[in-house]
């Protein structure tokens, strides 16, 4: 049965991560470790100037679980590494609360952890939702629904594979399930954040502070974008590629003026 690493950014006691490690115990043997605080807009952190705790920890419904004292990507460095003591066939990461459209992936670190396992040469699936739903019911139908999804996803990859450098980015539109209209793959599409307010206090010595991160995003919903297909409420599906190269743009660069620098006398 094949291994499945569980592990999020949002912390090991975060719900979605237990309806993510529930909905995949069909598809394989599931293991969890994820950081034992949240790190979401974490990105790519990597710990290397202190060591890392793995610690045995009980998920709500009981289950064994381990939590790290590490980023989220540390999670899957650690598991790569061997500290699990089995090697993960797959790392599904999430489920994020909140969105992780167009840009969010670079602040992402739900979708640093599939990165991370992507450059580990294990294929890797990120899968979030929103936070708009009404309340807790709705919230666990949002995230069971996630959880097939990750579960139809994580079967496939493990049968088919995925390109080199390949994860997938899965994001559900904080809806009802009847309300859903499928499933679309998608590009990134684009997030736009607008100029950050900036929130400034003083604390209670007189000296500012600052709060970041409160500006929220305009969507731009472009057809057969990531964003275009959650804002029409359908779960998108988007292939993304580690690399960051914009092809393109590489013949036109090379024509630009690079005189600071001479050639080296070729030898003969
Ligand atoms: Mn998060």
């Amino acid at each position: 049965m094949a291994i499945i690493l569980v592990t999020n950014d949002d912390g090991v006691h975060s719900p979605g991560l237990l309806a993510l490690r529930q909905a995949l115990t069909s598809v394989g043997e599931v293991t969890v470790l994820a950081p034992e605080r949240n790190w979401s807009a974490g990105s790519h952190a990597k710990t290397m100037h202190k060591p890392l705790r793995v610690t045995p920890v009980k998920l709500a419904d009981g289950t064994p679980a381990y939590s790290s004292s590490g980023s989220p990507t540390d999670c899957v460095a650690l598991a790569a590494g061997g500290v699990l003591g089995v090697m993960p066939d797959l790392v599904v990461s999430g489920v994020n609360r909140g969105y992780n459209l167009g840009v969010d992936i670079t602040y992402s670190g739900t979708v640093a952890c599939a990165m991370e396992a992507t450059i580990k040469g294990i294929p890797g699936i990120a899968v979030s939702t929103g936070f708009d739903v009404e309340g807790e019911t709705e919230m666990a139908e949002v995230l069971a629904l996630a959880g097939r999804v990750a579960g139809q996803l994580a079967e496939q990859v493990l049968a088919r594979g995925l390109p080199a450098k390949t994860l997938l980015n899965v994001n559900v539109p904080a809806l009802a399930p009847a309300q859903i209209g499928g499933i679309h793959v998608t590009r990134m599409g684009d997030r736009r954040y607008p100029l950050e307010e900036l929130v400034t206090r003083d604390d209670p010595w007189g000296r500012p502070y600052y709060w970041l991160g409160g500006s929220a995003p305009v969507d731009v919903p472009d057809d057969g974008t990531d964003v275009g297909a959650v804002r029409s409420g359908y779960i998108s599906v988007t292939p993304v590629t580690l690399d960051m190269t914009n092809h393109p743009f590489v013949e036109t660069l090379a024509a630009w003026d690079f005189a600071a620098v001479q050639p080296r006398a070729e030898q003969s």
